[in-house]
């Protein structure tokens, strides 16, 4: 059967068929070759049978380097959901943030597609034993999909990788090789190990198979954001394309390899007629290792390698990315343009905090990097509030570290003796309980009409642990509630129908037992001047609504706590 696809040159445009074992163009030898099919019979086909065609990667077979998929070497991977993150959103101020989360995986990161589709290609062209480095997650997913499909796989991982990552990788059994030396250096270890014992390397970017899994993202994405956020354009008219992009494609980055074939992806769908623009790539690096970055602020066509990365999150390590970027800048600025941003890794776990509670979704720290890079752009304005956002969300969370939570993350409980146990049955556990609980904790009142602004008060401090919180829903309950439960702090929205928030100032100050609570304002309405003076004294913070982030409302609640 011939094969439905060319691999082509990029630097010669000669095309070849695909042969795994040769990855090289015959005619200038270049090792970068890409995919081509034929787009016109597949942009036929889609729209008709991909309903009828399971929710994982192989649906899109169609654009995919294997002839003939063996479902035996599956376990279900792509097909991981779009979610729409409405906490996250409603603090950044932008309703269309949605978090593709691929820690739903197989082996819980967006590697699984690579080492899904790899390996079979693979398996299809004979091979059986294969070489690669790693950051950590593509030696964990290919060692999976190797044990499966019967390969013997060559792991070379620098010595930073945390343990828990190598362990996993030896569990597959996978021959594991420590490399002491940065990333860079583990690969062209394990390129001499492959070149010499003759041993099929993984090239990454420079793999057909892997560039072409990393599509099946943009694919999903289109269908997806469709269904939760409705057809684009005009249904009606006949032009109408039938999927919707988003405005930004978000993802941390190492080497730059899922952002190379995302791109390929939203490629394709624009020349099938399938989406009518190409999205914006916001891709984010840490700041002990940015190559991209640099170079993208300097506008430059090449970066420069980084030596000695310096970051604990050892994923994003890829100090030289090599060609990749320079690939990656061509294509971005030739389509709708794009940012690439920085974050220390301490931004990183904070967005890890952010997300895990406000979205429910626990993430490695590489994964966080993206969060806290929409963080930043949508601060400086580079990500507007009406666009349509979407993050792929990397991969899970690893057993957590020491230097993730910090100090403080738990609380000591003491129980009570078993004779008083005894005695008062359950009674004695539960007041040991209830005093870890109420009375320890800071009392915030939260008085604002709008419940969607007291839910994302409410999830910011609850993401801290240690606060007893009350609401109040317009002024008057506000004045009962401060007289009732005591607060140690009052976080007061200005706005509200009826008794207003200046009125509730008022009415605390005049009465002593509530002339002394702290208030924090939180407002969306612009002050007039006379309205600022009102405020001088009653009020130690003013926070404008839309305009401040989490970590911004708990130092405030923090400070006037003491
Ligand atoms: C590999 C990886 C990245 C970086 O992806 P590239 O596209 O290779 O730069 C980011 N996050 C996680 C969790 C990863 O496993
Ligand atoms: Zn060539």
């Amino acid at each position: 059967m011939p094969n439905h696809f060319n691999a082509e040159c990029i630097d010669c445009g000669h095309q070849v068929p695909y042969v795994p074992a040769s990855p090289a163009c015959p005619k200038c030898g270049s090792e970068w070759l890409e995919a081509r099919y034929d787009y016109a019979e597949v942009a036929k086909r889609w729209p008709l049978e991909l309903p009828g065609r399971s929710f994982n990667l192989w649906r899109y077979f169609d654009l995919l380097p294997v002839q003939t998929p063996n479902p035996a070497f599956s376990m279900g991977e792509g097909g991981t959901p779009l979610l729409r993150a409405a906490n996250l959103g409603l603090m950044l101020g932008n309703a269309n943030i949605y978090i593709k989360d691929e820690r739903q995986g197989p082996t819980h990161s967006f590697k699984d597609r690579q080492a899904a589709v790899s390996i079979a290609a693979l398996k299809e062209a004979g091979i059986n034993e294969l070489v690669l480095a790693s950051t950590g997650n593509v030696a964990i997913a290919y060692s999976a999909y190797a044990a499966r499909a019967g390969m013997r796989l060559w792991v070379f991982l620098t010595s930073l990788v945390p343990a828990v990552k190598m362990r996993e990788t030896a569990l597959y059994g996978a021959q594991v090789v420590k490399v002491t030396g940065s990333y860079d250096q583990a690969k062209q270890t394990a390129a001499e190990f492959a070149r010499q014992r003759g041993i099929y390397l993984d090239k990454g970017a420079r793999s057909i198979p892997c560039i072409e899994s990393m599509k099946t993202i943009a694919f999903e994405t289109v269908e997806q954001l469709t269904a939760l956020a409705g057809s684009p354009g005009n249904p009606g008219s006949e032009n109408a394309p039938l999927w919707k992009a988003p405005d930004w494609y978000i993802q941390s980055i190492s080497g730059g390899m899922g952002p190379l074939g995302v791109i390929k992806g939203f490629d394709e769908l624009m020349q099938m007629g399938l989406i009518d623009r190409f999205p914006k790539f916001g891709l984010v690096q840490v700041d002990g290792c940015a190559p991209m970055v640099h170079a993208w602020k300097q506008n430059k066509e090449n970066a420069q390698a980084v030596i000695a990365p310096r970051t604990l999150i050892h994923t994003l390590a890829t100090g030289d990315p090599g060609r990749t970027y320079a690939l990656l800048r061509k294509k971005i600025l030739a389509h709708a343009g794009g940012h690439f941003e920085m974050v220390s890794d301490d931004e990183a776990y904070r967005a890890m905090h952010i997300l895990a509670k406000m979205e429910g979704l626990s993430v490695e720290p590489a994964a966080a990097v993206s969060i806290a890079g929409v963080i930043k752009m949508v601060r400086a304005g580079i990500i507007k509030p009406n666009e349509t956002v979407m993050i792929n969300c990397t991969g899970h969370t690893m057993p957590v570290e020491r230097n993730i939570l910090g100090e403080g993350w738990s609380k000591d409980l003491t129980l009570p003796s078993t004779n008083e146990m005894e005695e008062g049955k359950e009674e004695g556990l539960l007041a040991a309980l209830s005093k870890v609980g109420i009375d320890r904790f800071p009392r915030i009142a939260i008085v604002d009409d709008n419940p969607d602004v007291r839910r994302l008060i409410r999830r910011i401090l609850q993401s801290q642990g240690n606060y007893s919180l009350f609401e109040a829903t317009n002024g008057r309950e506000a004045v009962e509630l401060a007289r009732k439960e005591q607060p140690n702090l009052m976080i007061l929205d200005l706005m509200m129908p009826e008794m207003d928030g200046f009125a509730v100032m008022d009415a605390l100050k005049a009465d002593v037992t509530t002339a002394d609570i702290p208030i924090v304002v939180v407002t969306a309405k612009e002050l007039t001047p006379s309205e600022k003076e009102h405020l001088r004294g009653h009020v130690q913070t003013l926070m404008q609504k839309g305009d401040f982030l989490s970590d911004d409302l708990l130092d405030e609640v923090r400070a006037l706590l003491g």
